[in-house]
């Protein structure tokens, strides 16, 4: 037997995409799931971007590209970025990557040392504190969750944290798993304090396009103008566009940054798909009704299931304002039903019910799950049903 690298036997699996598999599996036995697991838009990828998809492999366009991403993919992120966010990011400073996992995995590799802190928000996206670690950073965490704040994502949480050996600071908004949107004035206040310490703030706006309130979404590289060269932004295609498969994401930071993860980049994958990329010019360029009726839906899905869960009661949530995961308390029913914690509820769940959730303690948080809706409200009305029901009973 060889053995295994050290970084790679501390590393655990994604709990999120384990639950794909699972799914699968489940499938395969012939079983009927509902599926509010791993947050997968279940829409298919709009007709236009698909036909730019067919088209670039009709059109030959299947050879290596420029590793951090075609011209023309380039001029669309910044146009949109501009229209959008009111940046102008030089051509330098983007690299599109396989995925935003890929472009925070490169960004991280890029920065951080043995011994470098890194601080993560509580809860977290699962893949956070294994990237960090997997650079043989330390993980320390912005808690946001004290009961009284319902998961205000704010600026305090990460100061506090701060400490000699911190290099970077990543934050997520809209947050997966709770669907805060950090305000620009607690962002604002966050760069500008990490800027005078020259930290690196990372912000991972991958739901940015999938907001339900009407406040703007701040726009970080321009909260704080001398703060530029320490501020870094990691998109995706996945969610806004029904993008999972294609892998296709993209960050905007410093020049310097920007060639440090291109050079990763060039050893490891060469370049993003190309067919892929061909595909994102027309997400980022073509029309964008398909997108609005995306959120339009996710924003109903959202109501209904507060409206529902409100309705069982006892279970303690904060109104996502973006993204598409319910963040839910669940302590009550794990008490009435003698379960240890949530990964035996969610277990109980999956056994009985055949519902998928992902339990809480995934990312950081016991006693709580997340139920994903970007699954159809005939899902989502069925699998509240039966929730409903099952959690009424004492077993
Ligand atoms: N960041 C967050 C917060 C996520 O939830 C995900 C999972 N979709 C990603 C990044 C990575 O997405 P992708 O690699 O598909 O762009
Ligand atoms: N990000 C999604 C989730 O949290 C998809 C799975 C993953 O990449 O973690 O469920």
């Amino acid at each position: 037997m060889i053995e295994l690298s050290a970084r790679v036997r501390t590393m655990t699996s994604s709990p999120t995409l384990k639950l794909v598999q699972i799914k699968k599996q489940l499938q395969a036995q012939g079983k009927v799931i509902l599926d509010f697991g791993a947050g997968e838009p279940d829409f298919p990828t709009p007709e236009n971007i698909k036909n730019a998809g067919v088209a670039a492999i009709q059109g030959n366009f299947t050879k290596y590209t420029p590793t951090a991403g075609i011209a023309e993919l380039k001029k669309a992120i910044q146009a949109s970025y501009l229209a959008e966010q009111g940046y102008a990011a030089k051509d330098n400073q983007i690299v599109v990557s396989p995925g935003s996992k890929y472009g925070l995995f490169l960004m991280l590799q890029a920065v951080i040392d043995p011994g470098d802190e890194v601080i993560v928000p509580l809860p977290y996206w699962v893949s956070y504190p294994e990237m960090v670690k997997f650079c043989g950073g330390i993980v320390v965490y912005a808690d946001h969750l004290q009961p009284d704040r319902l998961f205000k994502l704010t600026a305090d949480s990460y100061i506090s944290k701060y400490s000699a050996r911190t290099k970077a600071v990543i934050v997520n908004s809209p947050s997966n798993p709770t669907g805060k949107v950090m305000s620009g004035k607690e962002l604002g206040e966050l760069i500008a304090f990490f800027h005078k310490k020259n930290i690196l703030v990372i912000v991972d706006d991958c739901y940015r396009k999938i907001i339900y309130t009407d406040g703007e979404y701040p726009s970080p590289l321009n909260l704080v103008a001398a703060a530029r060269e320490q501020v870094a932004v990691v998109s995706s295609l996945s969610k806004t566009y029904a993008m999972t498969g294609w892998r296709l994401g993209y960050t905007i930071v410093s020049e310097a940054i920007a060639a440090a993860m291109t050079k990763i980049q060039e050893h490891s994958t060469s370049n993003p798909c190309s067919i892929s990329q061909k595909a994102a010019v027309e997400a980022l360029s073509g029309d964008q009704h398909e997108v609005q009726a995306m959120v339009e839906e996710y924003r109903r899905r959202r109501d209904y299931f507060a409206r529902r869960v409100d309705e069982i009661g006892h279970i303690t949530y904060a109104l996502p304002d973006g993204a598409f995961y319910f963040f839910a308390d669940f302590s009550h029913y794990i008490r009435k039903k003698k379960f240890s914690d949530d990964n035996q509820l969610a277990m109980d769940i999956l056994e009985k019910l055949n519902i998928i959730l992902v339990p809480g303690s995934a990312f950081g948080a016991a006693n709580h799950l997340r139920i994903s809706y970007a699954t159809s409200m005939k899902d989502i009305q069925e699998g509240l049903n039966k929730l409903e029901e099952y959690l009424r009973h004492d077993r």
